[in-house]
């Protein structure tokens, strides 16, 4: 028997019943045979709550104490599982991100993970620890501060760890039994997969599953590490994300046409008004973007006006990042030569992903067919190789997604999807 990471979201770790829960399933796992380390999230919403009070003492809190801020709410899960193991009569420690060798860029409140040097954990499992490790955090290589990895990043963490552990598997467990057809707190017909590739994954990751993050699956397949999603409330199995698909008996999982759909709200849209329609127009817009290290995701430019040779260019980006966008831009709004900007947050994106759209024709026509029928109105298009991508107005988002869901018969005619815990915060 080898050794699993296990990584436990905050609605699992929820209250002191959770981390009891919690503390039971990773002992079965050592009793099993295993050797386990654990990574946590923060208990419940406290990472939002935390925001929240930042905001409260300052509008746009320092980037360095946020980060110190935030990581003590993976600190308080991962003492508190500790304890609750040792009451269990089995020996844990916990360490911080730091202690764990998750070594990071310099870049607060989204850092990424540049190395990882597992000494300690690897020399506590082998005394027969069960390791437990905040979730979320590391420590910058240059400037030695206290980083975090950006929402939902202790995801990253379990398969950062589980690629230097070189474990058998990394284990999300989660309030959902899986990774689903579509967010079953929005369709509550949709449908278990039991196997997924990892692109497929990546795509539905990218565009707004929150289930798994993105550079989370990023990492899995750069080192090949099969994730198995399941509940920590339920004894199901789960959805296995993997390179090769996996057998079912001696049955072979199929790799699905449709993966599913996924929808984001995260996003926000801005438009350039008036922009001289020259070349090297759109490259010093995008410049100064990247240049105020914000990441872009749609981009769409309207025909000219014959009459003003004017143009209108449109982006989405992170909420989070919108006031960023628009001082920046304002900045430069002479060296780029614009009229006005716009900034809308009302918007949501919504999107196909299969690996069946490579070759059939159809599947954008049946798409935008859907969505029409539900009358729900485009704003943006893009597209992959295998994606499809719309924008529309953000009430319109859950009956555009139940609309799609169904029109490509990925609805689920035995049981309901569960969610067992969180507030989907
Ligand atoms: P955790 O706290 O365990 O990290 P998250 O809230 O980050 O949990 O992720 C689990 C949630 O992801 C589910 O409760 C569900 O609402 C949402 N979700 C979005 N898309 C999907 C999907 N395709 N399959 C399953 N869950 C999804
Ligand atoms: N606690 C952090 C968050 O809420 C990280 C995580 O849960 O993965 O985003
Ligand atoms: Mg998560």
């Amino acid at each position: 028997m080898g050794l699993v990471v296990q990584k436990y979201g905050g609605s699992s770790v929820a209250d002191a019943e959770g981390i009891k829960r919690v503390a039971k399933r990773i002992v079965e796992a050592k009793k099993n045979g295993h050797q386990v380390v654990a990574v946590v999230s923060a208990m419940g919403d406290t990472t939002d709550e935390l925001i929240d009070l930042a905001e409260q003492v300052s509008p746009i809190p320092a980037g360095r104490e946020l980060d110190m801020l935030l990581t003590a709410g993976e600190r308080i899960s991962m003492a508190l599982l500790a304890m609750a193991i040792k009451n269990l009569g089995h020996n844990a420690q916990s360490f911080t991100g730091s202690q764990a060798g998750v070594i990071t860029d310099s870049v607060h409140n989204k850092a990424r993970i540049i190395d990882v040097t597992p000494g300690r954990i690897k020399a506590s499992v082998d005394e027969g620890n069960i390791a437990i490790v905040a979730g979320f955090q590391g420590v910058s290589q240059d400037t030695k501060d206290i980083t975090t990895l950006g929402r939902g990043g202790s995801d990253t963490t379990a398969v950062a760890l589980a690629a230097a552990l070189e474990a058998e598997v990394c284990e999300i467990y989660t309030d959902v039994d899986g990774v689903f057809t579509a967010d079953p707190r929005v369709v509550s017909k949709a449908r278990k997969i039991d196997w997924i590739a990892f692109e497929d994954m990546l795509e539905l990751a990218a565009s707004g599953s929150k289930v798994l993050l993105h550079r989370c699956v990023e990492y899995a397949r750069r080192y090949n590490i099969p994730i198995h999603v399941r509940s920590s409330f339920s004894g199901l199995q789960g959805t296995w994300v993997s390179s090769e698909p996996m057998k079912q008996g001696d049955k072979q999982v199929e790799q699905a046409l449709i993966s599913g759909v996924a929808h984001d709200t995260s996003e926000a849209k801005v438009t350039v008004v008036g922009v001289p329609d020259k070349p090297g127009e759109a490259a010093s817009i995008f410049r100064t973007i990247a240049d105020a290290e914000i990441n872009i995701d749609m981009v769409v430019q309207n025909v000219s006006a014959a009459s003003t040779g004017l143009t209108d260019i449109s982006f989405t980006l992170p909420k989070t990042e919108g006031r960023k966008a628009i001082d920046a831009l304002e900045k430069n709004k002479g060296a780029i030569g614009f009229d006005s900007l716009r900034y809308d947050d009302q918007i949501g994106k919504i999107s196909l992903v299969g690996a069946g759209m490579k070759t059939n024709p159809g599947v954008t026509a049946d798409f935008f067919t859907a969505l029409s029928d539900a009358g729900v109105n485009i704003e943006l298009i893009s597209t992959s190789e295998i994606r499809i991508s719309v924008v529309t107005r953000k009430d319109d988002v859950p009956e555009a997604v139940r609309a799609v869901h169904s029109a490509f018969g990925l609805d689920s005619d035995s049981d309901e999807a569960v969610v067992y815990g969180g507030t989907g915060r």
